[in-house]
């Protein structure tokens, strides 16, 4: 299905192992239209929709309460771009989900891409739809926030930006609930006092 804005295709994945930590089925309406909804802007201002482009997303949908949300780059011509996403990650405050697409659609613009759709390697790989390369350094981190401050803010206006820091905040707050997540996108003590920082006095 594809249309003028952001469209879900659901990736068929099958489990063979890891059935406590990797519970992919397919998403449903509810949660196809939060990731929409909290997506599309940010789509738009980087270029991948708009009124003559459309977008098909490949999504994976893990089950599970841990947030996680990773996102990937396209395949060329299947899907435009990819999202490996937890039903705890899309059960987010729209800002705060917003805030973390931000992010993750940072380090894609910015080139800082170690992640890949998960088309062949390990079935742990396949099962949660993605092949993790190396986690991103801490100096990634913070240009990737950076960037993605100003993505909130370019494509939703100022007060979206908060939505960054806030998520940060809850990163630290509910820690291991976190742990795949931080294991891509290293935290420090600091972080979400810096990313508040970048969007005070965005109104
Ligand atoms: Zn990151």
């Amino acid at each position: 299905m594809s249309h003028r804005g952001g469209a879900l295709l659901l990736l068929a994945v099958l489990l063979t192992a890891c059935a406590e930590t990797y519970k992919i089925r397919p998403i449903q309406l509810d949660e196809s239209a939060a990731l929409t909804i909290a997506a599309d802007p940010l789509l738009k201002q980087v270029g991948l929709i708009g009124p003559r482009r459309s977008c098909t997303m490949a999504v994976t949908l893990n089950d599970v309460q841990a947030r996680v949300l990773e996102v990937l780059p396209g395949s060329g011509s299947e899907y435009c771009l990819g999202f490996y996403v937890s039903s705890g990650a899309l059960a987010l405050p729209l800002a705060e989900l917003r805030g973390l697409i931000a992010h993750g659609l940072a380090h894609l613009v910015l080139g800082h891409a170690r992640t890949s759709a998960a088309s062949s390697g390990s079935s742990r790989a396949r099962a949660r739809g993605y092949v993790q390369g190396r986690p991103h350094s801490l100096e990634e981190e913070a240009e990737a926030d950076r960037e993605a401050a100003r993505l909130l803010t370019t494509a939703v206006g100022g007060p979206a930006c908060a939505g960054l820091g806030q998520v940060l905040e809850r990163v630290a707050a509910e820690g291991d609930r976190w742990s795949e997540w931080t294991e891509q996108h290293p935290q420090t003590p600091r972080r979400a006092i810096a990313a508040r920082g970048l969007c005070a006095g965005k109104r």
